[in-house]
């Protein structure tokens, strides 16, 4: 299997989807944003998306075992044999577990780990702006649910980070520099792994 796959980390605003969609052109890889399968999900409708939606407007995580068939499901698709950017997955330490699994029953490997560190203070202006400048606010784009979803990653989603620490895989960006300067680091980080 060729094609590098990437994880992408970060506490919530600080900027791993964007990221990822800039770079997904620049190396021909596919995102795979969890949360906006969910979000599909929940416009389309369907079974997954009503229960969804209780849940991220709450600002709580999906059950793992759902999260965990998505992403296998669709990391096999043909779409994403040239490599892959998980953005938002995994989000708690099972989910890292599940997918070193699938990734080595599917011969496949990790490239990197990539963290976008920002402080929670910035964060919040973050995503005020993002809930004042955009015309489809997300619904869960408000002040009270960000601190639910921080408080989430700090306890379920940050422990991860030593997990990929300790395989050598992890690599820490300063997520409060502006756009141009993330991508660029990000860049000679995909080009050197
Ligand atoms: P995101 O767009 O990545 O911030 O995700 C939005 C919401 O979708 C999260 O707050 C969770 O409710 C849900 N979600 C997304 N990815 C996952 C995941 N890997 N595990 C559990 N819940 C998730």
């Amino acid at each position: 299997m060729n094609g590098k796959r990437i994880i992408f980390m970060g506490p919530p605003g600080s900027g791993k989807g964007t990221q990822a969609k800039i770079l997904e052109d620049r190396f021909s890889l596919r995102q795979l944003s969890t949360g906006d399968m969910l979000r599909a999900a929940v416009a389309a409708g369907n079974e997954l998306g009503r229960k969804a939606k209780s849940i991220m407007d709450e600002g709580l995580l999906m059950p793992d075992d759902l999260m965990v068939s998505m992403i296998s499901e669709r990391i096999g698709c043909p779409d994403c044999e040239h490599g892959f950017i998980l953005d938002g997955f995994p989000r708690t330490v099972p989910q890292a577990e599940a997918l070193d699994k699938m990734l080595h029953d599917k011969g496949m490997d990790l490239a990197a780990v990539i963290e976008l560190k920002v402080p929670d203070e910035v964060l919040f202006n973050r995503i005020c702006t993002r809930a004042a400048e955009s015309q489809s606010v997300r619904a869960d784009d408000t002040e009270d649910t960000l601190r639910k979803r921080l408080v989430v990653y700090h306890d379920q989603t940050a422990p991860i980070l030593p997990y990929y620490e300790q395989k050598g895989l992890l690599k820490s960006v300063d997520g409060t520099m502006p756009i141009e300067t993330v991508t660029k680091t990000l860049i000679s980080i995909l080009e050197g792994c």
